[in-house]
């Protein structure tokens, strides 16, 4: 391997550890507050895996588990609850929802400067218009690794492949708004190969392992791989064949240890940002 490894989960140690100690002196610790429906087991493990960063940093931290069959209206009510509780600085509804329920009404109750994932329609709003608001998670953390490595993005080519609301489509509006020229590849795309390969930055999240081939990458490109795909024995695999696009690339993200920590990082400082605000200490 010749890539530089982008290691998101020493950095993310390290912005956790400076979030710490940035919140230690508030009046009131940031709350964050998640809502799982169901017992979706990688559901579950996210979710503890947030409680248990909230916990360390110091951030006050609270789940409410919700029955799979749980109603709509219920579910709104829980949200309505948390929006009105001062203690409140984060509300998390953690996808996918069980099949019944409304997910975009759902994130459409959140209150906007509560939602900590920025998904509902005024965080997107916000960010495609270049606003500063709440950014989701995972791009936001993204760019973070980015900047850490020193990665110059102005005038730079980036292909994002995949173009969900909660990954692709922030990425290429953050990438575009760092000056980058950037293309959204998706299921629809003809010859992605093709476009990857004239890219200085590529970003992979489309959800199949492996999807992207090792020998697409342009020589000393920036690779960052978002999937996380299980495997049938089990094992973490990303979206981007990584030992052979290692072989070219100049940086690459592992899977786990690259883009994952630094979603959950990102959560933490966006609850925080969520509270400093509500606290008037901005
Ligand atoms: P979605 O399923 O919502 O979106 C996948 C995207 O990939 C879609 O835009 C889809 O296109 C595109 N796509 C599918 N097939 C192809 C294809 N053959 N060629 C090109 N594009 C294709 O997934 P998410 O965005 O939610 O997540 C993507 C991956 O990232 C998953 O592995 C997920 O687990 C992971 N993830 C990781 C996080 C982390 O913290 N590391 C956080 C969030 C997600 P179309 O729009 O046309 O359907």
């Amino acid at each position: 391997m010749s890539a530089t490894l982008l290691d998101g989960r020493a950095l993310s140690k390290k912005l956790n550890k400076a979030l710490k100690y940035t919140v230690a002196d508030w009046p009131r610790p940031p709350g964050l507050s998640v809502i799982l429906v169901g017992a979706d087991p990688a559901s579950e493990v996210y979710v503890r895996r947030k409680g248990i960063v909230a916990g360390r940093i110091g951030l006050a931290h609270h789940q409410i588990d919700l029955p799979v069959d749980v109603g709509q209206e219920e579910l709104l009510w829980n949200i309505d609850q948390l929006n009105a509780d001062d203690s409140v600085d984060g509300i998390l509804v953690q996808l996918p929802l069980p099949k019944g329920l409304d997910a975009d009404a759902v994130m459409a109750r959140i209150a906007p400067e509560k939602d900590v994932d920025g998904f509902t329609a005024t965080s997107a709003g916000k960010l495609a218009q270049g606003q500063p608001h709440l950014v989701p998670c995972t791009p936001k953390g993204v760019m973070e690794l980015l900047a850490d490595a020193g990665v110059e993005l102005s005038g730079k080519t980036a292909v994002v492949v995949g173009r969900s609301n909660i990954v692709g489509r922030p990425m290429a509006q953050l990438l575009e708004q760092a000056n980058c020229t950037v293309t959204v590849c998706h299921s629809r795309t003809q010859n992605v190969a093709e476009h990857v390969g004239r890219a200085d930055i590529v970003v992979a999240a489309v959800g199949r392992p492996h999807f992207v081939k090792g020998a697409w990458i342009k020589p000393g490109a920036i690779v960052i791989d978002v999937g996380i795909n299980r495997l049938e024995d089990g094992s973490l695999v990303g979206d981007v064949e990584t030992d052979a696009a290692a072989e070219r690339a100049a940086a690459i993200t592992p899977v786990p240890g690259g883009v994952g920590p630094m979603t959950i990082a990102m959560l933490m400082a966006n609850t925080a940002a969520a509270a400093k605000s509500r606290l008037g200490l901005d």
